[in-house]
């Protein structure tokens, strides 16, 4: 796959980075737990939250393992109590 079709994005908190390591186009904060939780993915499978700051879906997860499924569903279960707590 080409350099600038794919993305890393880290399946806990949705941040984004052209280079796994953070050297590159990378979101703020993108940490050690963002390399170790990131998968590559086609840009143009992204779903992104309004803002654009953060990755919530990926259209095509045929490339994924069922594990990297299961942490994308807990992240965005997380994200949804947190907009729960919120609106409280
Ligand atoms: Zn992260």
């Amino acid at each position: 796959m080409g350099k600038s079709e794919t993305i890393w994005v880290c399946l806990a908190c949705g941040k984004t980075s052209e280079d796994r390591y953070g050297n590159k186009n990378t979101s703020h904060g993108w940490d050690e737990s963002c390399i170790l939780n990131s998968v590559q993915v086609k840009k143009s499978h992204l779903i992104y939250n309004s803002d654009r700051s953060r990755v919530v879906g990926i259209k095509d997860p045929r490339r994924l393992t069922k594990n990297d499924v299961k942490k994308i569903l807990d992240a965005l279960d997380e994200e949804a109590r947190q907009i729960k707590k919120l609106s409280l």
